[in-house]
């Protein structure tokens, strides 16, 4: 079954409104198993709403429409379902009681237009609306089927969940289960050469790419009558995809690097320490975000100043004259120095440029090293990050996180 989402309303299409209700229709309906293949939008006007309505008609099987249904006289989603469908309008008298005992209870005077929307296409499933006065309605014909719900958001998902999808429940049955698996430390075109195989093949289930922040997921989804059998066509597929990207697969679903790191610093019982200087402090706040996290971190120190890295960790004052706060050189004292005076079993140190100021062409904006220090030794690695201030420290955070993890996960 075909979907499409039809949004109404000329505030839409101004930009005065963001239409979250086809964003919340969308998950809905993939969550269902029903394949929405288009969207659109259209003011408060009869012409083109007939025009969105045909097309969206020749296309698909079900369209499902928010906006439209109030009192006033631009509120023509009503009138344009019965003409398309050649059908007479016919009053509900459910909904039009519903709409008179609302304006009674709260004593207000109902106006005259108000029954207006207690009007429906002849023939409708009429949907009573739980938190405001205008109903919905599923009109068939034919094969079609024409949905319409009002636009606020919380009456369109009350009305949903009540009525809408126990209606749809009933015409098809799939759901649709993913899984999300969040990779850390290989951009997208890369990760896609690595799986290209698993890609070629996929049908149910399928296997899709984004990008997120630093970051790439991968989302395999599988169709099917319920949950279970839902992920028992994943588990496969997920289990191939660790066997070929194996520790860059941080987490999965909603999880943070954070959240990651601590658990396993928590799970094997190590500490860690942090020195920061362009990141200020996040490192040590990402992690300290985590509950549980208490018997892992030890402490974080901000020396962001050359004095304070020479006063707090040791950094020599010879090595900042020859190499430069941020370098290889001084992000291995750092890390040193801190595991000395911490006693963790992890230092973790960064020193960069984050911009937009500060720049050279041997040293850019962007240029970060980030220090690591367990019993073997300080090493420190260094990268190139683009992007403005805020995200060069970002980045430097999370691949410092990481840093931690992949030494975690190899111990
Ligand atoms: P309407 O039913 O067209 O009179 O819409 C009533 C109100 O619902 C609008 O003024 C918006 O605040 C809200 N609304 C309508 N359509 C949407 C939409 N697609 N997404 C979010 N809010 C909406
Ligand atoms: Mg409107």
């Amino acid at each position: 079954m075909i979907a499409e989402i039809l949004s109404v309303g000329t505030e839409l299409l101004l930009g005065d409104i963001v239409d979250t209700n086809s964003q919340y229709l969308s998950q809905k309906l993939s969550a269902m198993g029903i394949d929405v293949y288009y969207r659109s939008c259209v003011g408060d006007n009869k012409l083109r709403m007939m025009d969105t309505l045909h097309l969206a008609l020749s296309r698909s099987d079900i369209v499902l429409i928010t906006g439209g249904l109030g009192p006033t006289m631009d509120d023509i989603t009503r009138e344009c379902v019965a003409e398309a469908f050649d059908l007479p309008m016919e009053q509900d008298v459910i909904a039009a009681e519903m709409i008179r005992a609302r304006y009674s209870k709260t004593g207000k005077q109902m106006p005259d237009n108000a029954l207006k929307q207690a009007y429906v296409p002849q023939g409708s499933v009429v949907f009573q609306n739980s938190c405001g006065t205008a109903p919905g309605s599923a009109t068939q014909k034919g094969d079609k089927t024409i949905i319409v719900m009002p636009g606020p958001p919380h009456e369109m998902h009350a009305m949903f969940e009540e009525s809408v999808q126990p209606y749809l429940l009933h015409e098809d049955m799939e759901t649709i289960h993913s899984r999300t698996l969040r990779i850390f430390g290989v951009g997208e075109p890369v990760l896609e050469e690595k799986i290209r195989d698993l890609l070629i093949v996929q049908t149910n289930p399928t296997i899709g790419i984004y990008v997120g922040f630093g970051e790439a997921r991968i989302r395999i989804s599988a169709k099917a009558k319920n949950a279970d059998e839902a992920e028992a066509l994943i588990a496969p597929v997920a289990d191939a995809l660790y066997a070929k990207l194996g520790d860059l697969i941080y987490g999965e679903g909603e999880t943070t690097m954070a959240e990651v790191v601590a658990n396993l610093l928590i799970d094997k019982n190590k500490t860690v320490a942090t020195a920061e200087s362009c990141t200020g402090g996040m490192i040590a706040s990402a992690l300290v975000g985590v509950p549980g996290v208490s018997q892992s971190f030890m402490e974080g120190h901000v020396t962001y100043s050359n004095e304070a890295k020479m006063r707090i960790l040791g950094v020599k004052d010879e090595t900042l004259a020859a190499h430069g706060a941020v370098s290889t050189q001084t992000a291995c004292e750092m890390a040193e120095g801190l595991k000395r005076i911490s006693g963790a079993d992890y230092a973790l140190s960064v020193t960069g440029i984050a911009g937009p100021g500060g720049g050279t062409p041997e040293k850019p904006v962007g240029l970060v090293y980030i220090g690591f220090c367990d019993e073997n030794g300080p090493v420190a690695s260094k990268y190139l990050f683009d992007g403005e201030r805020q995200r060069v420290r970002q980045l430097s955070m999370l691949n410092a996180l990481n840093q931690l993890r992949l030494a975690l996960q190899k111990n």
